[in-house]
């Protein structure tokens, strides 16, 4: 197939923000994607080169782009710079600049979806020292051969920024629309084109009226159900079929259904392409077998936020599982025949913590199976328990892990139990699957623990297990439902977090940097920073929180109100006059040695303007050192 089709579809996507209307445009490519090309088509409509769980990166720095837009059209690289300064997307800039270059020379070749997913793959596997020049040559190779918005499409792939707005959600939307039979009450018929659209004003394929009052009922095609629909995972797959449904509600329920089932794909294969093929060639039966892989990390269950112990009660029910939520980070551990150890965000991290492998090689009595757990640094000396911010160095360690193992030693929380033994426990109840990760594992101490948990419906009880949790230098608790299952990718109500809100506080801003692509014409992140004396010292950056429209503090006002404050400006960085206080709240203070203040704000976010506060007011230095001093009970 020729990326040329895929450019098309891309640019439709830009043009519109409705999420219905994206969804039918990629049900319509993935519609007319040969077999073949599908899995290739399905991550790049989505701005990937590999499924989510591979963790290869392009890793391209701007610069080298830069480099090989000036070689390929021959315009200096200074103008190069000049123009992407100016207009602040570099895939933009490309397509300016073949569009310049085409008309002088005008042969080249047709570029395939093959062809560009080759030279971008072969982009992620080259690195170190001596690739520059090959991987010049690949980029060109590409440019030279691209049609103006294909270089725009090429380029914000290469920077993982391609900015059409297909989120995961809307593609397994779009493989349920192109695979299976539409559904009545979903799909209708346009009066003019007879295409079949979703529930829409004006027919996407014609642009005329699709006069929509006539209602579904006659108008919807074969209405669908799928037979079976309960409990997926426990009957015999043979039964699920596409049948006729009987009425809307039963068409509605089949179709949400449909999209589960497509989600639970994703969310074990943690592979769109894969999921699409898989719906084309083998049907629901086929995305049913798609089933947990010890090695192929599956998406982590998320938690939601509690206000209080009575708040989290009432979502998890009573009795329910509290914990300790330990401050360190999420581990997937996987043991076939070697163990490998996945992130949150489902990096391989396995060479960088051999002594966790080893934990867990004498400790877990089990032989296949998928475990769930928190890593927490250890002070060697003392042995108490030590936040994150002193062991997030290990993740990305490459060199002397060894010694880093003795510096920076850690141990293992396990909370869930995802398989043991070859048995998938993702459908059991969560009491049951705690049972079976304390039978599975030996606790030492300072090596590994099951997460400290206590069962109760009484809240004084909780609340006493609260404190003991934040006196330990924990987070906070968790709660847990005792029924729940274990939904991985969900934020699903089976267990919440409760931890102490942190005071806000009012900073000034000092700096700020322009934005790029759509954010080209805004300051987009801002330098936050405290009184120290008569100065001001810096506190870190904040960008969150701030709206490109609609209510609450909006990035054109805040441009607007800073431009005029601008003091220097060096490349798209601008330092100002410390005259605006913002509001920021934020989930922790750390210590930090790369800020002025001595302090960094852990997620930062925008709350207001304070418009009455003058910038002698915001808060200072004292202040941060007395809540850091009282975060967690240190
Ligand atoms: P948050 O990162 O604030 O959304 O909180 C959820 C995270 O807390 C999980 O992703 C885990 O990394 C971490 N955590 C710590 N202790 C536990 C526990 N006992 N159960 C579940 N998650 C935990």
């Amino acid at each position: 197939m020729l990326y040329s089709i895929l450019v098309e579809t891309y640019k439709e996507l830009e043009k519109t923000t409705k999420r219905l209307e994206k969804t039918y445009l990629i049900s319509e490519l993935l519609k007319k994607t040969s077999t073949e090309d599908l899995e290739t088509v399905t991550l790049l409509v989505q701005g990937n080169i590999f499924p989510t769980y591979d963790q290869r990166e392009i890793g391209i720095a701007s610069r080298l782009i830069l480099k090989a837009l000036s070689q390929t059209s021959g315009i200096e690289q200074k103008h190069v710079e000049n123009s992407w300064a100016s207009i602040g997307d570099l895939g933009e800039v490309a397509e300016e600049l073949i569009k310049k270059k085409k008309q002088a020379t005008l042969h080249s070749e047709n570029l395939t979806i093959k062809k560009v997913m080759t030279n971008l793959r072969k982009l992620a596997d080259l690195t170190g020292a001596g690739t520059v020049e090959r991987k010049l040559q690949l980029i060109r190779e590409l440019l030279s051969s691209a049609k103006p918005a294909e270089a725009r499409y090429i380029i914000r792939t290469l920077i993982g920024d391609l900015r059409i707005g297909a989120a995961e959600g809307t593609i397994r939307d779009a493989i349920a629309w192109a695979f299976f039979p539409p559904v009545g009450s979903i799909f209708f018929e346009c009066p003019n084109c007879k295409s079949w659209m979703p529930k829409i004003k004006k027919c996407l394929n014609c642009g005329k009226d699709m006069n929509l009052k006539s209602g579904p009922k006659t108008r919807g095609r074969k209405i669908l159900e799928i037979k079976e629909t309960e409990e997926i995972e426990k009957k015999n797959i043979q039964n699920y079929d596409l049948i006729q449904a009987k009425d809307e509600t039963e068409a509605r329920k089949t179709y949400n259904h449909l999209l589960d089932i497509i989600q639970r794909a994703i969310n074990l294969s943690n592979d769109m392409g894969v999921t699409a093929l898989t719906a084309k060639t083998k049907g629901i039966k086929g995305l049913l077998n798609i089933s947990l892989t010890t090695g192929i990390p599956l998406k982590v269950m998320l938690y939601q936020k509690a206000k209080d112990l009575e708040d989290a009660f009432k979502t998890v029910g009573k009795p329910a599982q509290l914990e300790y939520k330990y401050d360190g980070f999420r581990i997937q551990i996987h043991k076939n025949k070697e163990i490998k150890l996945f992130t949150r965000r489902l990096e391989d991290v396995t060479k960088q913590f051999p002594d966790i492998v080893n934990i867990v090689k004498d400790h877990v009595k089990a032989k296949k199976y998928i475990l769930d757990g928190e890593v927490i640094g250890i002070d060697p000396k003392t042995k108490k328990w030590l936040p994150f911010q002193n062991i997030s160095q290990r993740i990305k360690r490459k060199y002397d892990i060894k010694e880093i193992t003795k510096d920076v030693p850690v141990m293992l929380n396990v909370f869930d139990a995802i398989m043991i033994n070859g048995k998938n426990l993702i459908n059991e109840p969560f009491k049951k699957r705690r049972t079976s990760l304390e039978k599975a594992v030996r606790p030492s101490a300072n090596k590994l623990a099951v997460a400290k948990a206590l069962v109760t419906d009484d809240e004084q009880e909780a609340e006493a297990f609260y404190k003991e949790a934040l006196e330990k230098g924990n987070e906070g608790v968790m709660v847990k439902n005792l029924d729940g299952i274990y939904k991985p990718g969900s934020r699903v109500g089976y267990g919440v977090k409760v931890k102490p809100t942190m005071e806000t506080l009012d900073l000034v801003i000092i700096g700020a940097d322009w934005g790029t692509g759509k954010r080209a014409k805004w300051l987009s992140s801002f330098t936050i920073a405290c009184q120290k004396g008569d100065r001001f010292v810096e506190m870190g950056k904040v960008g969150t929180g701030i709206k490109e429209k609609g209510d609450g503090v909006s990035f054109a006002q805040l441009t607007e109100l800073l431009k005029p404050l601008i003091e220097k400006q060096k490349g798209r960085a601008v330092t100002v006059k410390p005259k605006i206080v913002i509001e920021v709240d934020y989930e922790e203070i750390q210590k930090s040695p790369t800020y002025s203040s001595g302090y960094a704000l852990r997620f930062p976010r925008v709350v207001k303007l304070r418009e009455d506060k003058p910038a002698d007011e915001a808060d200072s230095i004292d202040k941060i050192h007395r809540l850091y001093d009282q975060q967690r009970g240190r």
